[in-house]
């Protein structure tokens, strides 16, 4: 990532992502620490040699953040945390696995419990489009959302409605006890050191994946979930990143949303990763698998006012940097925890 956004914390502070060995946690840990930060505490439920990114200058946690009491150790002389673990994954996985996806709301409670204990100084919390209304999204064609579309409530059945209720809980907080919280929708967030396979990997991923494996076996087709008309939008991990601490650093006490406004067909998405990777698939429509909504976007209105953030990254660009990646993961040559 090339510009850097400082946070504003003291020598002896410790900046706390949870969530620290996932795929945007292990990225947030290793920008901080790029920045300069010397004080980095990454806590993930995952045991070490799972995590994508496990950075020997960071202090790593292995710990259940469901836990009040793992909760307070992690929030220990904090003064900015970034809560990014959430059980979750693409639409395979939270359509098939709601109350496991609600059961975050116990990771989001205590941390912030923990957090306002530890007085710190700021509290990140990574929500979703998912917290947006279904009856707003039945189009492929969709107007893009805005933040205020979230009500009246319908989101996500199980993983939307756990996001929508902790982004409240963050609300409260702040209004009841001080705490300085800040809460980012983020829509579709891709790139390398994610899932891409064993079935939480989202589209972005798993479409790369397919293309690498017909590619490696010469079986030229590929399985799309749904008529690969339905629509999204998606961001390139630096995006997310800049984005996130621009949020963080702010005065927005509300939610805000975190995501490209370029919308694009998973069959245009597929097109792309077949020029990246130079093969053309017989597409074989799956209408049985899970789809979600049809459409969905984001609307950047609020974000560009307060902030001037628009992603820098061109899908093209990214999915390049993500197909590569999981090519050599895929075809042998892995490196998992190598730089980007
Ligand atoms: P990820 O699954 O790679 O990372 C989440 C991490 O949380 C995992 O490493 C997981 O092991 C950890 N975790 C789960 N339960 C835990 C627990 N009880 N205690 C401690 N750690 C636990 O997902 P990601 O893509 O990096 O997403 C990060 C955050 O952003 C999540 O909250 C997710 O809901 C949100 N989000 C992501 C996207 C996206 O497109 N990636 C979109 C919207 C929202």
């Amino acid at each position: 990532m090339d510009q850097i956004v400082p946070i504003n914390t003291g020598a002896h502070d410790t900046v706390v992502v949870a969530g620290g060995g996932g795929f945007i946690g292990g990225w947030l840990v290793r920008h901080l620490l790029e920045s300069g930060f010397r004080r980095v505490r990454a806590v993930d439920v995952k045991p070490l040699h799972e995590w994508f990114q496990c950075l020997p200058e960071a202090e790593n946690v292995v710990a259940d953040l469901r836990d009040l009491s793992n909760c307070r150790r992690a929030c220990r002389n904090a003064s900015h945390v970034f809560n990014l673990a959430a059980d979750m994954g693409g639409m395979g996985f939270i359509e098939n696995h709601k109350a496991e996806c609600m059961l975050s709301v116990l990771i989001n409670t205590h941390m912030l419990m923990a957090a306002r204990e530890a007085r710190v100084a700021r509290y990140f919390f990574s929500s979703s489009a998912c917290v947006y209304a279904a009856d707003k999204q039945t189009s492929a064609q969709v107007t893009p959302l805005r933040e205020k579309d979230a009500y009246p409530a319908s989101p996500e059945d199980g993983y939307g409605w756990e996001k929508l209720f902790s982004e409240r809980m963050c609300r409260h907080f702040s209004e009841d006890f001080g705490l300085v919280t800040r809460v980012a929708r983020y829509h579709n967030v891709y790139g390398p050191l994610g899932t891409y396979d064993g079935g939480r990997e989202k589209a972005p991923a798993a479409l790369c994946r397919k293309v690498v494996e017909a590619k490696v076996s010469g079986r030229h087709d590929i399985e799309i979930w749904g008529d690969g008309e339905q629509t999204r939008s998606f961001m390139y991990i630096d995006d997310c990143l800049k984005g996130t601490l621009m949020i963080v650093e702010h005065d927005i006490g509300e939610p805000i949303n975190l995501g490209s406004s370029r919308l694009v067909t998973i069959n245009q998405l597929v097109d792309i990763i077949e020029r990246i990777a130079g093969i053309k698939l017989r597409r074989r429509y799956n209408l049985a698998a899970p789809k979600g909504v049809r459409g969905r976007n984001s609307d950047n209105t609020l974000i560009r006012r307060y902030l001037g953030w628009e992603p820098s990254v061109r899908l093209e660009e990214g999915l390049e940097k993500t197909y590569r990646w999981i090519f050599d993961q895929v075809a042998g040559q892995p490196r998992r925890r190598a730089v980007y």
